[in-house]
């Protein structure tokens, strides 16, 4: 599991976690926001939540998310971003394990200062196909996904009236389920300022070292 606050390069890694262990990457933002695609109230519903920047209901994540990690490529684990997100989800989260039979390896928290999250998220483009994350540079080069070749959009929610608005409910929610993970001993610190090799590097040693996960690819 990835935790961090938006822009922390939590998807950035979390993707590379999910290519370098061979396991799904699930990422709860990017359900939502194909899930508010469609055409229905409950997808209406969902668009509103994301637009603004505020979480999505509860019991709408709760079965998006559930039906997900029950599925058969999520057998042999997965890396989870986005979830949980508050003390609530958290009971939650911890429920849906125990109903699968499966035991989080660990909550990779990865620390950026307000100011690195603020100015990431004002450059960053997505690719509107596949999802992958990149940084808008002075130089306006074209902007293609390297990955598939698809037109890099900016995601309306990273305007900064809304980055503030995502940062401020992080900071109120995520307090206590950091310290629910600490406490539990599965929380590992990684400092995300850096490169995002750098970065990666940082987890790895840190999952080898504290959870004696490696990597089997
Ligand atoms: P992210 O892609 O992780 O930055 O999430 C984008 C948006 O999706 C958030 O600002 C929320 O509106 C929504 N979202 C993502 N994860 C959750 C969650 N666990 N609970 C509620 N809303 C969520």
């Amino acid at each position: 599991m990835l935790l961090g606050p938006p822009g922390s390069g939590k998807g950035t890694q979390a993707r590379m976690l999910s290519r370098a262990y061979g396991v799904p990457y699930v990422d709860t933002g990017e359900l939502l926001r194909e899930a508010a695609q469609a055409e229905t109230e409950l997808g209406r519903q969902i668009k509103r939540f994301l637009e603004h920047g505020l979480l999505v209901p509860e019991r709408i994540v709760a079965e998006i998310i559930r039906s997900r990690l029950a599925s058969p490529d999520c057998a042999n684990g997965f890396v989870l971003d986005g979830f949980p997100r508050t003390r609530s989800q958290m009971a939650l989260f911890q429920a849906i394990m125990a109903e699968l039979g499966k035991q989080l390896s660990a909550a990779v928290l990865i620390d950026v200062p307000e100011s690195v999250s603020i100015a990431r998220l004002s450059r960053r483009l997505i690719c509107g196909k596949c999802g992958s994350i990149y940084q808008s540079t002075e130089g306006g080069e074209a902007a293609i996904c390297a990955n598939c070749g698809e037109r890099l959009i900016a995601r309306p929610d990273d305007q900064p009236d809304v980055v503030r608005r995502r940062l401020r409910i992080y900071a109120r929610e995520m307090g206590p389920v950091i310290a629910q993970f600490r406490a539990a001993g599965t929380l590992v610190e990684v400092d995300g300022v850096g490169d995002v090799d750098e970065v990666f590097a940082r987890i790895q040693q840190e999952l080898r070292h504290k959870s004696g996960i490696s990597y089997t690819v």
